[in-house]
């Protein structure tokens, strides 16, 4: 699958051809689709951030107010253990959610909370390493990497060269 502007937001225009085809993924694994999955992929592909459950939530039920907050927390469970969806940790807040096709790991400052998404070949030569010494298998994924962003590393307290 090629896709030719990494890094393009997915529009809203974009949205439906790629909602169809998570869903038709979804479809194939034995997944049922209902209005709250429709509706729960449909958010995080809108959205240019990664979404809190209870963000989704809040999202869901903008569009669909009869479905049950419940009904959205059940299916972000069922959405990661079928694969479509995965959640991740950013910081000590709760866990954020992403579609499993975007293979990414993040980057957060400390600071400033500033969030970024880093393709997973950045982390390969770390990755090699702690494989070689360790037999050790790097995952980017599950828990963001911490750290402190070029505007809060050049301005907090860095003495002038
Ligand atoms: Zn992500
Ligand atoms: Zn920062
Ligand atoms: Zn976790």
């Amino acid at each position: 699958m090629a896709d030719t502007s990494p890094g393009a937001a997915r529009g809203p225009l974009a949205t439906d051809a790629a909602v169809e085809e998570i869903l038709g993924r979804l479809r194939l694994g034995g997944g049922r689709i209902t209005t709250a999955r429709r509706l729960v992929v449909e958010s995080l592909l809108e959205s240019p951030h990664h979404q809190t459950a209870e963000e989704i939530s809040a999202q869901v039920q903008a569009k669909a107010p009869d479905v049950h907050i419940s009904t959205v927390y059940r299916n972000l469970d069922e959405l990661e253990k079928l694969g479509v969806i995965s959640h991740v940790h950013l910081g000590h807040g709760p866990a954020v959610y992403h579609l499993s096709d975007e293979d990414h790991g993040h980057l957060v400052c400390s600071e400033c909370g500033w969030v970024t998404e880093a393709p997973r070949q950045a982390f390969s030569a770390l990755a090699r390493a702690l494989k070689g010494r360790f037999g050790f298998e790097l995952d980017t994924q599950h828990f963001a990497v911490q750290g402190v962003c070029s505007h809060c590393g050049s301005s907090a307290g860095r003495p002038p060269a």
